[in-house]
């Protein structure tokens, strides 16, 4: 199969769809892999690796959606790439439909056949495709809490791992689902004395399991919360209800029983936030502080470290991108389900309900 690879055009985003490992690993298949010009030295890929690994270099993002069956990408296509997607082209991407009616309707229009990264699910109803930026975040919540608990970014000027003779900080996460544990490892593998909280109870006995001895499970509540937020440093919100609002379990009136310098973190902001007085912020701009506690609300937490995120994104979508290109969308998705769920608009029409549903189309 023919594949292409453009830069990422959409503002700030610097990951990339390919590594040179993963053009390598498509070659050794069989597989022609066009690349642009420039499209991985975000993530610290150079033109020179692409091609030793075996891939074309084009040079614009014409001449790659021009010649190839199957484009991968990161981000949706944005409006000046639409008119460079041809019928019956495979696109292979993150999507996010419902979030975009405008998308949706290009992209049927195109008669694309477009196999979303998000929607790829296990039988155990996890997103394989989701996972590893979840991981980043999970890891990135407790890096960037660090650096805002200190006292010239108007934390609490607390080290999160204290030093011989000092008490750690305290770290509070609220989820304890792969954002959550991601952020509980990474707190307790700096020394903070950590408390996670989950509503599901199975969750927390497999946590309480895994956990190093640093980390105390607690059962979600409004009256833990209450309690726990009062002596914390650092607050990291990770909850996720599948298809929903985030919950407000840190509401405004507790930022009172806060310490001045306290940090929230809400990665759940992508949900609408799981603090009441979260408001998405951007890498630019990250923090803001209110009642003297500082909230960090960036919404895309993995774009700010590309090289991890690309690669631990390519870590996981090489696999299906192998399938599709070894034996077409239509056979692999036959052969596997978890494939199949991917398939969101195919040839002029939508195939995925909670697409559909979003703008009360037909499927
Ligand atoms: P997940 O499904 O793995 O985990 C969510 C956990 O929340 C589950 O264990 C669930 O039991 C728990 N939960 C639900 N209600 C709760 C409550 N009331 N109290 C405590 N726990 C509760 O989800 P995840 O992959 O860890 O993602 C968490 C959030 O992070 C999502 O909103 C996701 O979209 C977001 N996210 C944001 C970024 C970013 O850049 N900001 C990046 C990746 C993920």
């Amino acid at each position: 199969m023919v594949i292409g690879v453009p830069k990422e055009i959409k503002n700030n985003e610097n990951r990339v769809a390919l590594t040179p490992a993963g053009v390598a690993e498509l070659r050794k298949h069989g597989h022609t892999v066009y690349v642009q010009v420039n499209a991985g030295v975000g993530s610290g890929f150079e033109d020179g690796e692409y091609i030793a690994a075996g891939a074309q270099m084009l040079p614009t993002i014409e001449d790659v959606y021009g010649i190839a069956e199957m484009i991968m990408k990161v981000k949706e296509p944005i409006a000046q790439e639409y008119n460079l997607i041809k019928e019956n082209q495979l696109l292979f991407t993150y999507f996010h439909f419902a979030s975009s009616e405008e998308l949706t309707h290009a992209m049927i229009e195109r008669k694309a056949i477009c196999l979303a990264y998000e929607t790829v699910e296990k039988t155990d109803r996890s997103l394989p495709l989701l996972v590893p930026m979840s991981e980043v975040a999970g890891r990135m919540a407790i890096q960037e809490g660090a650096k805002y608990l200190e006292k010239p970014q108007k934390g609490r000027g607390i080290l999160l791992g204290g030093v011989p003779g000092v008490k750690p900080a305290k770290v509070l996460v609220l989820g304890g689902g792969i954002v959550g544990t991601q952020a509980a490892r990474m707190a307790a593998g700096l020394g903070a004395h950590v408390t996670l909280m989950d509503i599901s109870l199975p969750r927390l006995r497999y946590l309480a399991d895994v956990m190093p001895a640093n980390v105390d499970t607690m059962m979600s509540n409004d009256y833990n919360i209450r309690e726990e937020v009062q002596q914390a440093d650092l607050i990291v919100g990770a909850v996720l209800i599948p298809g929903a609002k985030a919950p407000h379990l840190v509401t405004r009136d507790m930022l009172k029983l806060m310490r001045p310098g306290t940090v929230l973190v809400d990665v759940a902001v992508d949900q609408g936030g799981c603090i009441e007085t979260c408001r998405p912020t951007t890498h630019e701009d990250p923090t803001y502080v209110i009642d003297d506690v500082v909230h960090y609300c960036v919404a895309n937490m993995p774009g700010a470290v590309p090289y991890t995120s690309t690669v631990a994104l390519t870590n996981a979508t090489l696999p299906y991108a192998l399938q599709l290109a070894n034996k077409g969308w239509q056979q692999a998705c036959r052969d596997n389900a978890e494939l199949r769920l991917g398939l969101n608009v195919v040839g002029g029409k939508i195939v995925y309900k909670g697409v559909a549903d979003a703008f009360g189309l037909p499927l």
